[in-house]
């Protein structure tokens, strides 16, 4: 220990010991951004799987998009249940179906549809046969196509809109080199999205 250190008698350290912790925080804060929340947004989905789609392959599909939205900075968090559940823990619920099939008339996504506005019943309908045809397309798993397919659905959600972006999760259009940057852990939500969605979901809280 330094001579100086001997100098500073009990206090003296007491002090600089404070000082030195304060000094920590602050350039921890300047690290970590300032505006990000102590506890990070969180969301709630709540899915009713009225398809085939194995338990196995749902949870893996979930966990999954969860990794997508964690580094968005927000948290999922999924409660898988026939029946409407009151769910009170997350900023923001949203309700979801996984269902066999895509109606006729089906919105311009490839894999599912989302009513952002939408205030009670279902907001977002994942359709399983959408999910196994992309699927068999790509050669990827399925549970990778059901992260894809919740996470750009939950997106239209959080971001209140319909729109599409040009790249990353929110694109409009899907083929196999797309879907592949999901196993290269490289398909994210543009930063602007990614903060429109955590200002979103912390609005509810
Ligand atoms: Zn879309």
């Amino acid at each position: 220990m330094p001579t100086y250190w001997k100098l500073l008698g009990a206090r003296g350290k007491r002090v600089f010991l404070a000082a030195s912790a304060g000094l920590l925080t602050i350039v921890s804060a300047r690290i970590y951004g300032e505006d990000r929340p102590a506890v990070p947004p969180r969301v709630g989905v709540l899915v009713r799987n009225l398809s085939d789609v194995s338990e196995e392959t749902l949870l893996k599909g979930e966990a999954g998009c969860g990794e997508v939205f964690r580094a968005a900075g927000i948290e999922i968090a999924w409660m898988n249940a026939a029946g409407n559940v009151n769910w009170n823990g997350p900023d923001v619920v949203i309700r979801a179906a996984i269902v066999p099939r895509a109606p006729k008339s089906r919105g311009s996504d490839v894999f599912g549809i989302a009513a952002p506005s939408k205030p009670d019943g279902i907001q977002l309908f994942i359709y399983y046969d959408k999910i196994l045809a992309l699927s068999w397309l790509t050669g990827l798993p399925v549970h990778v196509v059901v992260s894809v397919a919740f996470a750009h659905e939950i997106g239209h959600i959080l971001l209140q809109s319909t729109e599409h972006s040009l790249a990353g999760v929110m694109r409009s259009e899907w083929g196999g080199r797309d879907l592949n940057e999901f196993e290269g852990g490289v398909l994210r939500f543009v930063p602007q999205e990614s903060a429109r969605m955590r200002s979103y979901v912390l609005s509810g809280r």
